[in-house]
């Protein structure tokens, strides 16, 4: 566990670009690893852990701590593209399980699937044009109800 010191807390700060606000992403001046994700102190700790540790509470054994301002912008293009992997905002922090952690993230299949308004023909997934499936590994499947009259008409044509 990160042991909580004024002085490794004042270290902390001075790599923190807080000029956005309380809200704004806290970007890391410091260090980097090559995934982009901020790092600190001499032992190379993941900065993101080491701010919620110094600014929040110590994290339980077995959690993992999430960016959550990753999670909630669909726009960010994830991997070492993703900005928030240096943010150090406490605010924008939470400890989860790393199952948690994976099932929230936009970037894991399920997540960019169930983003998704339109079907791939561009019909909306609406409550009236939807059906819900589930796949043969159980998995909740949509599909647009407009393209399977279309596939059923364009058969019945055939
Ligand atoms: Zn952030
Ligand atoms: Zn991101
Ligand atoms: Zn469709």
């Amino acid at each position: 566990m990160t042991s909580v010191h004024p002085l490794r807390l004042r270290a902390f700060i001075t790599q923190v670009d807080t000029t956005g606000g309380p809200d704004a992403c806290w970007l890391w001046r410091g260090d980097l690893t090559t995934d982009g994700y901020a790092r600190f102190g001499k032992q190379n700790d993941p900065a993101h852990r080491v701010a919620y540790e110094l600014m929040v509470r110590p994290v339980p054994d077995g959690l993992v701590v999430d960016h959550l301002c990753h999670n909630a912008d669909q726009s960010c293009p994830g991997g070492t593209g993703c900005v928030h992997r240096r943010c150090v905002n406490p605010a924008h922090l939470e400890a989860v399980t790393q199952r948690d952690n994976l099932l929230r993230s936009p970037h894991t299949a399920p997540n960019r699937n169930a983003a998704k308004t339109h079907c791939p023909r561009g019909h909306e997934y609406s409550p009236e044009n939807t059906y819900s499936r589930r796949t043969a590994k159980g998995r909740a499947r949509r599909e647009c109800k407009t393209c399977r009259r279309e596939r059923i008409a364009a058969r019945a044509a055939a």
